[in-house]
């Protein structure tokens, strides 16, 4: 996947096209605004494919912490299946295969898991598009959160989320839109998010920004094949986990997608094979779209016009996105 027409269009451009008629209308000089920066104190997760062994207990682990009903996608409803996200699914794991499945962490004839969740945006667009402030980022913990009492339903989160994350739930007269809040009330207990705290092999792990920076230059500087210690639940625990140092490839993904995500990634497959977006630009969509609302409005923006603007390039751009998955060699699936 590259840059192309999905992102050209995710960035307001295609959709800011759907209005250009009014552009002409009230013309003012441009206002760029940069990347919102990820918080001094900003808290995420770290999640090292290398290291998953595809237990699920991350996922169990969220749903028992916010409450989540199973769902059963095998007939029986004997286990809690869910494939993808969904209106009551906030994490997943899912499992890239190839070939024969014989090498963990490589691409050719290999598996590698994939953990799907809210990657915290350090400047999200769902946040952007929310017209009521029902999406959030704490300006301290740079946590996105939502809230359902303000949330007026219109989904232009869903549609303007890059990474496929916010889920409307359809079948409820009374839906809200599921997304991990990284266990905000959680932490507010003084305890972990509950994924970083089921992983068995440090493969999820929660901390500051900061601290999970560091802990991915380490890993970073093993060499492939060596023991290693792998911190469990938090970089500075002191309970580890031993297995050989992997190779990984060459991206954190999340350090500099959409403007740098607080959630990031390492794994020995190249990302685009693990059902994530690649390309992104490194300037947010967020930023993109409301430089480009005052350009066109000089401040004055008409709201609806313009998010309508938004949301129909994203949904294009979202199009865009399944019709490239398609066309991939491997595949990833729950
Ligand atoms: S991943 Fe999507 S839902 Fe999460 S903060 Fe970023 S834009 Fe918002
Ligand atoms: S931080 Fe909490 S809500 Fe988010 S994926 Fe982990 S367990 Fe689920
Ligand atoms: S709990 Fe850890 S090892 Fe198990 S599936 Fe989740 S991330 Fe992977």
């Amino acid at each position: 996947m590259t840059i192309t027409r999905r992102n050209f269009l995710r960035s307001g451009v295609g959709g800011t096209a759907a209005v250009a008629a009014c552009a002409t209308l009230a013309p003012a000089p441009a206002e760029a605004r940069d990347n919102h920066p990820i918080p001094e104190n900003a808290l995420g997760l770290l999640y090292d494919a290398t290291l998953c062994i595809g237990c699920k207990a991350c996922m169990s682990g969220c749903k028992d912490a916010n409450n989540l009903p199973p769902e059963n996608n095998v007939g029986e409803k004997l286990w809690d299946t869910p494939l993808e996200l969904s209106g009551y699914t906030y994490n997943v794991i899912k499992i890239y295969q190839n070939g024969t499945m014989e090498n963990k962490d490589k691409a050719e004839n290999g598996f590698a898991h994939i953990k799907r969740s809210c990657l915290h945006c350090g400047d999200p667009s769902c946040v952007s598009a929310c017209p009521v402030s029902a999406m959030t980022k704490d300006p301290n913990t740079g946590i996105v959160g939502y809230n359902k009492d303000a949330c007026i339903g219109c989904r232009y989160c869903v549609a303007a989320c890059p990474f496929g994350v916010p889920q409307f739930q359809y079948d409820t007269p009374t839906p809200q839109i599921a997304k991990c809040q990284l266990c905000k009330h959680r932490l507010a207990e003084g305890k972990i998010p509950a994924c970083a705290g089921q992983c068995p092999t440090g493969a999820t792990i929660f901390g500051t920004y900061t601290a999970l920076s560091a802990e991915i230059d380490r890993r970073k500087a093993m060499t492939p094949g060596q023991p290693a210690l792998f911190p469990r639940r938090t970089p500075d625990s002191g309970d580890t986990h031993e297995k050989a140092a992997a190779e990984y490839v060459d991206q954190v993904y999340g350090q500099k997608e959409v403007g740098g995500t607080q959630v990031r990634y390492l794994s020995g497959v190249p990302f685009d094979k693990l059902a994530l977006p690649v390309g992104l630009p490194e300037r947010s969509y967020a930023a993109t779209s409301e430089t480009m609302q005052h350009t066109l409005y000089g401040g004055l923006m008409l709201p609806g016009v313009a998010l309508a603007g938004l949301v129909a390039a994203a949904w294009r751009g979202s199009k865009d996105h399944h019709d490239d998955d398609d066309q991939h060699g491997g595949h990833s699936h729950g």
